[in-house]
């Protein structure tokens, strides 16, 4: 499962956040998942409970956001929606579009636990 190693990508970069914050847990990660990124996001969904058994992310909530298509259009220069199998431009019909959305996979968010323990004497 491509997710599986994706996931495993990411919590490697999860928990060199939570290092440089000393975190003892993390309780939440968001990501941000574009529909031409290659991630179907109930796949990485099912692969995050396997990935993180262990690590400092065990037991944290995945929140996945899914970002929109858009294509920005050579010919008439308006961004628009596109459908992620047509990136025609949405104002003029053209198929002279660039995408500048669609395909990123992206970390947007950590949610950690970096209460100290209390010191001791
Ligand atoms: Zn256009």
């Amino acid at each position: 499962m491509h997710e599986l190693s994706v996931c495993q990508g990411m919590l490697r970069q999860v928990g060199a956040i939570a290092a440089d914050h000393e975190a003892r847990a993390v309780t939440g990660i968001t990501v941000r998942i574009g529909p031409l990124s290659g991630v179907e996001p109930e796949l990485l969904a099912q692969a995050f409970p396997i990935a993180s058994a262990g690590t400092v992310a065990d037991g944290a909530d995945l929140i996945i956001e899914t970002l929109p298509v858009r294509v920005h259009c050579e010919t008439c220069g308006e961004d628009s929606d596109a459908a992620i199998n047509r990136l025609l431009c949405g104002s003029c019909g053209d198929y002279h579009t660039r995408l500048i959305s669609g395909d990123e996979l992206l970390l947007a968010s950590v949610e950690m636990d970096t209460e100290r323990e209390p010191a001791r004497a």
